[in-house]
């Protein structure tokens, strides 16, 4: 089969027109100690993302490189856009959401469901209705490096918040460990990584597909729809196609919708999330490890958030 290039594998014709025979991967920015939640403002020609246990949100930008966002950044992890096109973040430390205002000022969306305090919410995405959606597992309770060990007041769910009304509803509770998460171009599936309890000998780790009810937010279904290897799927991304491009152990790899695996972007660090970004929406943010990988692709990301 046919290889693109030489920083990509290609395990279906499918993927072939998706990546480009003379792109390759660059190395955008490293020296960061686990970074994640990138997110591309077009608007500002940047890339933002956190350096969990730098404590820090930083802004990379083609003409001024990395400078410092935020900091501190409540260990900041997941990020998105609203559809105003405001920052929606998640925090570990404090166990929130925010949305960052046109004028500055910072807005705490949400800090407690069901009558507790939340766990340490994980990734974020808007519906195009605007209602946010939200993992929020145990992970960022369990160490200080990503921060600080915390007890957890109630189990791991899947959350849609109204940003209008503030109710938040848990939508699914049967998680180990909700993770990344994006919709279908369409909107009428809502793909979510289980990543599985913390510390478990055998952590139930693969992608689950649920279907959108006609009301928008409700879900069935939830079956496994894809299983990494190597590694496991934290953040991911779908493109105009419903392709979804989702972290890996060994990079990048590019899933179809009917579930099976078309090719990779291999990365020399384990990924942990990544966004579509650039001019097109075509260029691949890739978040590894202590670094942050780029590669220009031929489709584009579903539009910004
Ligand atoms: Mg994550």
């Amino acid at each position: 089969m046919k290889q693109p290039s030489v920083c990509t594998e290609c395990h279906d014709p499918r993927f072939e027109h998706l990546v480009l025979f003379n792109a390759g991967l660059e190395l955008v920015a490293d020296g960061f100690r686990w970074v994640e939640g990138p997110v591309w403002f077009g608007d500002h020609n940047c890339l933002l993302f956190n350096d969990i246990p730098n404590n820090r949100t930083l802004r990379w930008s083609e003409q001024h490189g990395v400078t410092v966002f935020r900091a501190p950044s409540d260990y900041g992890n997941g990020q998105t856009r609203d559809r105003q096109g405001r920052l929606i973040c998640c925090h570990h430390s404090s166990r929130s959401l925010t949305r960052l205002e046109h004028d500055g000022t910072v807005t705490s969306l949400v800090s407690q469901a069901r009558g507790h305090r939340l766990n340490a919410p994980n990734d974020v995405i808007v519906k195009r209705d605007g209602s946010i959606w939200f993992s929020d597992p145990l992970y960022g309770l369990k160490n200080d490096y990503e921060g600080g060990r915390q007890e957890s007041e109630q189990p791991p769910a899947l959350y849609r918040l109204d940003p209008d009304s503030g109710a938040v509803e848990a939508v699914a509770c049967d998680f180990d460990g909700p993770n990344g998460l994006a919709f279908s171009p369409d909107e009428r599936f809502l793909y979510v990584a289980e990543t599985g309890a913390p510390g478990a000998a055998e952590p139930r780790q693969w992608i689950r597909r649920f279907l959108v009810g006609d009301d928008g937010r409700s879900l069935s279904g939830g079956e496994m729809f894809h299983r990494i290897n190597p590694g496991w799927a934290d953040g991911f991304r779908v493109d105009e196609e419903g392709n979804l491009w989702c972290s890996a152990a060994d990079g990048v790899h590019c899933i179809a919708p009917d579930g099976t695996l078309i090719g990779k972007v291999l990365v020399p660090m384990r990924v942990s999330n990544l966004c579509f970004g650039d001019r097109h929406h075509s260029r691949l943010f890739i978040c590894a490890s202590q670094a942050i990988y780029s590669l220009f692709t031929n489709t584009r990301g579903i539009a910004a958030p």
